[in-house]
């Protein structure tokens, strides 16, 4: 088992100290942030479309509400447990105020291998999860969207069973909806178009010519498939895609859009080329995801689980430039390596800020009742994360830091100096002055 794994809230954690070391805040407003405000668990009976009954555990973790109602996803993956749903949920809070959004973190599960329920078996966990989560959450304190295998369809069901129970339409207690229902207009592709604004912002830096870099995606769900495609429609070559059952790989890039297409009918990438004789022109080599990471590309983007860059494969990494569309990548240890082998790592809490920015949108205009167009979203979208990527990127200049560390002191500024502002011992012990 690779670091990280057996505890991976308290690897999470330990950025923070790091960060102390440059932010201005009180050390009260750091240990704060190291304990979980609430943690719900339940147990989900779903009644099978075979007649039998089955239990599903779900948790629903809030992590710190200082700057906001607490916000994060729900996803359904049979390894849920909870220091995982921990560590998400901590890394929300820093996530929202990396790219200052009026919100705090959460993050919720449910330990069930979604592919092997029925469509109506889905529905019916996920409005079982939301009747005994509805106390927990809301509008105006703890808001799901979506995140690993759950979608836009599973978040309606869930505004409508929150609907029911509430008695009235609460459009605002998730985001990620579609749109039909009150979702916002840019949602679907926001994490990876966001991470894509952070490479776009690098590429003015260094002054990079698109076709000249070579990009390995590993993950091709909602989040990588995107960043895919947007840099793909740039120029850039895509050499190397994977999913969870394996890579495709040709060192002259790949046709992302015809990827797309096929992963939708198939659901998987490595039967795009291998199987499909409409592509043998295009011929692509089967690899393995562990062999994709050590590719010779020019940037890397993990786009799936976490741990994948870890102590047993970090020396093997080439990629100069990691950006990490998924949350927790990249481990403690592992990250020391690679900053110590100069790599330069667009840590998730800043790379995979859009899905929740533009969640941010959504509710907002849930909350107002005004739509707006998908030029708006994008202009706000680019707006924030260009503004940020830029402020973390002097951090890091200044300090002499990883972007990672960089990202922490950013986000742990804005919120210390919230904590800060309720009042330390220091004002408290204070004689009035
Ligand atoms: N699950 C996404 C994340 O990890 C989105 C969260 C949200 O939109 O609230 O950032």
């Amino acid at each position: 088992m690779a670091d990280g794994e057996q505890n991976i809230f308290m690897d999470a954690i330990r950025r923070l100290d790091k960060a102390f070391e440059y932010a201005a805040i009180d050390e009260e407003a750091l240990e704060k942030l190291k304990h979980p405000n609430s943690i719900l668990q339940v147990s989900i009976p779903l009644r099978m479309d075979d007649g039998s009954l089955k239990i599903y555990k779900g948790y629903r973790v809030q992590h710190d509400s200082t700057r906001g109602p607490t916000k994060g996803g729900i996803r359904y993956h049979p390894r849920v447990d909870i220091n995982e749903i921990k560590a998400l949920a901590f890394w929300m809070t820093f996530k929202c105020a990396v790219v200052g959004i009026p919100f705090g973190g959460a993050k919720g599960g449910i330990v069930v291998d979604p592919k092997k329920l029925s469509r109506l078996e889905l529905e019916r966990l996920s409005r079982g999860f939301i009747q005994k989560i509805a106390d927990f959450i809301g509008p105006e304190t703890d808001i799901p969207a979506p995140d690993v295998y759950t979608n836009a369809m599973i978040m309606g069901w869930m505004m409508d069973e929150y609907s029911k129970i509430r008695r009235q339409h609460v459009p605002a207690i998730i985001t990620g909806k579609p749109i039909p229902l009150g979702g916002s207009e840019g949602r679907e592709d926001a994490t990876g178009r966001g991470a894509y604004y952070c490479i776009k912002e690098l590429e003015k830096k260094n002054g990079w010519k698109p076709e000249d870099k070579k990009v390995a995606v590993q993950g091709f769900g909602n989040a990588g498939m995107n960043i895919a495609r947007l840099l793909y429609n740039d120029g850039y070559r895509i050499v190397a895609v994977s999913d969870s059952k394996g890579a495709i790989y040709n060192e002259n890039g790949l046709d992302i859009d015809k990827c797309i297409e096929r992963k939708k009918i198939t659901h998987q990438v490595n039967h795009v080329y291998s199987r499909e004789s409409f592509y043998e022109y295009n011929m692509a080599e089967n690899i393995s995801n562990s062999e994709l990471l050590r590719l010779d590309v020019d940037i890397l983007a993990p786009a799936a689980l976490e741990n994948v860059i870890n102590s047993n494969n970090a020396e093997d990494i080439l990629a100069p430039v990691i950006i990490e569309v998924a949350n927790g990548p990249t481990t403690y240890k592992a990250d020391d390596i690679l900053y110590a082998a100069g790599k330069l790592i667009i840590p998730d809490i800043l790379a995979n800020a859009g899905g929740v920015t533009v969640s941010y949108f959504e509710w907002v205009q849930n909350k107002s009742g005004f739509r707006w167009k998908l030029e708006e979203i994008h202009t706000r979208l680019q707006e924030i994360m260009a503004r940020e990527f830029n402020a973390v990127y002097a951090l890091k200049e200044k300090h002499n830091i990883s972007m990672r560390t960089a990202a922490y002191v950013h986000s742990l500024t804005r919120i210390g100096k919230a904590i800060e502002a309720q009042g330390t011992s220091k004002y408290f012990l204070s004689k009035g002055e």
